[in-house]
């Protein structure tokens, strides 16, 4: 099977309240540790790429590498996304070259903004027979300096929704309900801490995400920033020489619980860095000869399909999908 856009996917992910992940290559070991679970348990699957992955590894590369992954899983339905495309010639340049799903984020616009650039994109995406997810309302990030509280303007207005993807025709839409990108999502000051002394993050806002299904019935809803920063791969890396502290995630059982609503596609980036470099730093620590990069990045390929197989079971529910 060739590379497919997002759009059957998500209709019965919709209808089997499940959820496809997405998750963001930027190299060959990557690729291969998520495409490899993906094969094994028969469950469809999004690679997704940043502008900084394509600064990185180089457009074509990326392309190519999906492309081997295609090759080698010959059942699995696979889409190649762009992921936070910036304007509409980021977006245009992934839609020519070889993509199947684009995103425009233009969420830090304002609102008429957005939909006239999220338009245009769309416009030329669907000539092209390719999908695209838009954003509304703003995702926090380890920047940010407001509390949950005082940053309640970022979340997504449900209000909204409707109007915007009716006027743009987008196929897919982010929102904002408390998810938040990187390995430190939240300020101590946002959250409790367990009697293990780490940190537990306020609860998504499940309030928003019913108020926008409302509104948009059968509409594929995407989360971002949905790692879940498993502590024990913090632990790993504090263990060997790295300094994570409070670094702390989603916790999974909500995003199980998004995937069985209208939650289509869930972004995880974040637990897979964090997988490759708890497994590296544990493996240079114990074997401080090593030189030949195949000896370090084998163990951490085999962490990226471990922890994508753990997500594909237990928080996407994608088993046997494909
Ligand atoms: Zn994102």
């Amino acid at each position: 099977m060739a590379l497919v856009t997002t759009t059957e996917m998500f209709e019965k992910a919709y209808n089997g309240g499940y959820a496809i992940g997405a998750f963001n290559v930027n190299n060959m070991e990557i690729v291969q540790g998520i495409t490899e679970a993906a094969g094994e348990l028969n469950s469809p699957v999004i690679l997704q790429v940043s502008k900084g992955a394509r600064a990185y590894a180089n457009h074509t590369y990326l392309v190519k590498l999906v492309e081997a992954a295609v090759i080698e899983n010959p059942d699995i339905p696979m889409a190649l996304h762009l992921d936070h495309g910036d304007s509409f010639e980021t977006c245009k340049s992934c839609i020519d070259g070889g993509f199947t799903s684009v995103m425009i984020d233009c969420s830090s616009m304002p609102f008429e903004e957005n939909i006239k650039i999220t338009k245009q994109v769309v416009d030329y995406a669907h000539d092209h027979g390719v999908v695209v997810e838009a954003e509304l309302g703003t995702l926090a990030g380890v920047e940010d300096e407001v509390n949950v509280e005082a940053g309640k303007e970022s979340y997504t207005h449900p209000d909204e929704v409707e109007e915007f993807v009716t006027r743009t025709g987008c196929d897919s839409l982010a929102i904002a309900i408390g998810t938040s990108h990187g390995a430190y999502k939240f300020k101590a000051s946002q959250c409790t801490r367990n009697e293990e002394g780490i940190l537990v993050p306020p609860p998504l806002r499940f309030d928003i995400l019913e108020e926008c299904i409302k509104r948009l019935p059968g509409f594929p809803i995407v989360l971002h920033g949905s790692s879940s920063v498993p502590q024990e791969f913090v632990k790993i890396v504090n263990q060997y020489g790295g300094n994570m502290p409070d670094a702390i995630g989603i916790p999974e059982e909500q995003l199980r619980h998004a995937a069985e609503l209208a939650v289509c596609k869930i972004n995880i980036d974040s637990d897979i860095r964090l997988a490759m470099t708890a497994t590296i730093r544990k493996y240079m620590a114990e074997h401080p000869d090593h030189f030949d990069p195949r000896q370090y990045l084998k163990p951490a390929r085999q962490a990226v399909k471990d922890i994508v197989a753990h997500k594909i079971k237990n928080v996407l529910g994608s088993v046997d999908k494909a």
